[in-house]
């Protein structure tokens, strides 16, 4: 691996006991009478030092591995001209901008660029089909869409016309004719001035819009500020242990809020070079990327390195990753053997971190500072105050003992928190108890103060009493070397009132029999003992998945007790990847 080492970083808050927000906040500038712009901390905030001169984007198109090299300035400057057209076209601060874009480098400009004009920036997910994108567009009444000629003419043209909210179709990524009701948006930046006056903004201003899932299927659009980018820049060194210089790879989408916060802010802000692909999941071609571009940080998901896992270590082994000094996981539960499989075939663990879309940034770490308990996602960083709660009766409680399931909280006033579920007061309110903020889901934590997740409220099972959370459960599954993937479930049972489920899919080469089922059985009652262990396990081609890549338990239950499945099979589910 290469020489520094993740405990070299000055920036480890074992280095900074003194942490405040308010020291976090001095690391960025200060635009007058306290105003702040994230896109300015991101871009402008380079251009007088040497980071202007600096690879900001290294792009991959889907068919070639050769990155075009875009530095800090050029990228400020496409964003400037961008910031310029929405002036020109009289699009006000405050106004929403939707982008719906796979990953090239104008959607970085647009975004940045709409950001720099005080508009709020939605990103969408570009694998959404129409539906998800109409709702979406309906909740939010953006002003404009920035998209691609192939992504409108497939997926908006067909509703637009009875969207009257929508001001502007702004096409990017080159345009042969544009449709009627829509605009080069190249053409039209190239007619500006790359030189724009980034508006410093309140620091409680609007910013991002980020939509996710909620349990009924409606997404929520949580709302988020411009100061946020203090915790988005300090997590990116305190989570990420990114550094100037560094070359980041974050795979992410940045329709998902890891693929913008992590994707997109943290990584500019702190200096680095940001690595984007195009194209999507492909085993090889991800370990060509490590290599080829000497991947130093890397930020990626479970599902992403379960499916590594999955091809065996010689295709890791044939590759040279020298260059890597941290891996980090997020989005969903990281099971212990997928640390240990980082430390194996990579030469260096995963670590775990935990956030989600209203958090707006990494909560819960194994920090570089820190060992890592595989399994754990570690302990909160500094600034946040989390704990585990019941419910007693005026409100919650906070429990003290350590290793009892309770609902993870944090004290609010951290500053990328999120301030609103668009038009859902009530909603957003029901989400606090006083000073806490609930976040639905269950957690543990330990003597030592590293927590351990459950899973969410409404995914945990109650046997013979006892509360089982899916995860541990499937990460006992896959310690057996035929595992895949597990998903599991409580189904009802008259004794128990419910009783563990486990679905279940292979690697290549393993028959699902008999023999097997048992021998999965066997490894699961002598980890987890018999009232935790699956009474059953059922052997599956697939698992169903959100859009983001979660495993959808809650589908799951519903195909196996015949429920209705309403709008959970069409859930986008989580952003977080
Ligand atoms: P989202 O807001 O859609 O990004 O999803 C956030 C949810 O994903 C969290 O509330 C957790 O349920 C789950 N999640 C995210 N990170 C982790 C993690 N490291 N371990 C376990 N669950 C996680």
């Amino acid at each position: 691996m290469s020489g520094s080492t993740a405990q070299d970083n000055p920036n480890q808050p074992s280095r900074t006991p003194s942490f405040s927000w308010d020291r976090a906040r001095a690391q960025l500038t200060d635009l007058g009478k306290g105003r702040i712009n994230l896109a300015y901390e991101a871009l402008d905030r380079h251009m007088d030092g040497p980071t202007a001169d600096r690879t900001a984007l290294r792009f991959l198109t889907r068919d070639s591995l050769v990155a075009e090299a875009i530095s800090y300035r050029a990228l400020n400057d496409r964003a400037n001209r961008f910031a310029n057209v929405l002036a020109t076209l009289g699009v006000r601060p405050g106004e929403r901008v939707y982008g719906l874009s796979q990953r090239i480098p104008d959607l970085y400009a647009a975004f940045f660029g709409a950001i720099k004009h005080g508009c709020v920036f939605t990103p969408l997910f570009p694998a959404f089909g129409p539906e998800p994108i109409r709702q979406r567009v309906e909740i939010g009444e953006p002003a404009v869409l920035v998209t691609t000629e192939r992504l409108y003419r497939r997926k908006v043209a067909d509703w637009v016309q009875g969207v009257p909210c929508l001001r502007e179709v702004l096409l990017i990524g080159g345009v042969d004719e544009a449709p009627p009701g829509t605009r080069d948006a190249g053409t039209l930046m190239d007619e500006v001035s790359p030189d724009y006056a980034t508006r410093p903004m309140d620091a409680g201003a609007p910013v991002l819009l980020h939509f996710t899932s909620g349990t009924t299927g409606t997404p929520k659009g949580a709302l988020h500020v411009h100061e946020a980018v203090i915790t988005h820049h300090v997590t990116g060194q305190y989570a990420l242990d990114l550094r100037p210089g560094d070359v980041y790879w974050c795979t992410a989408d940045p329709g998902w809020v890891t693929g913008t916060s992590y994707g997109m802010i943290a990584p500019l802000t702190n200096g680095t070079t940001l690595v984007v692909d195009e194209a999507e999941f492909d085993a090889e071609r991800w370990y060509r990327i490590l290599q080829d571009q000497a991947v130093s940080v890397w930020y990626t998901a479970p599902t992403a390195i379960r499916m590594l896992m999955r091809q065996g270590p010689e295709l890791a082994r044939a590759h040279d990753l020298s260059a890597l000094r941290f891996l980090a996981s997020v989005g969903e539960p990281l099971n212990p053997e997928a640390v240990h499989w980082g430390r194996e075939v990579i030469g260096l663990p995963f670590h775990d971190n935990w956030w989600q879309t209203e958090t707006g940034g990494i909560m819960i770490a194994n920090r570089p500072d820190l060992a890592i308990r595989p399994g754990s996602m570690g302990q909160p960083i500094p600034g946040i105050e989390a704990a585990v709660a019941r419910q007693g009766e005026d409100g919650i409680e906070l429990i003290e003992e350590p290793d009892q399931t309770g609902e993870l909280v944090l004290k609010k006033g951290w500053p990328s928190m999120f301030r609103g579920y668009l038009h859902q007061e009530e909603r957003y309110r029901k989400c606090f108890d006083d000073d806490w903020y609930l976040t639905g889901d269950l957690a543990r934590r330990d003597a030592d103060g590293y927590f351990w997740f459950i899973g969410r409220t409404d995914d945990v099972i109650k046997s013979a009493g006892h509360l089982i959370g899916p995860f541990e459960v499937e990460s006992a599954l896959l310690e057996h070397p035929a595992v895949a993937e597990a998903g599991v479930i409580g189904v009802p049972d008259e004794v128990a009132g419910e009783t563990v489920k486990a679905f279940v899919t292979l690697k290549p080469g393993h028959t699902a029999d008999k023999a097997l089922q048992k021998s999965l059985l066997g490894l699961a009652r002598q980890r987890l003992g018999p009232a935790v262990a699956p009474r059953q396990i059922e052997f599956r081609d697939e698992l169903p998945r959100t859009r983001s890549g979660k495993i959808m338990r809650r589908l799951l239950r519903a195909r196996e007790l015949g429920l209705p499945e309403g709008d959970l099979s069409t859930l986008e589910g989580g952003s977080n990847e």
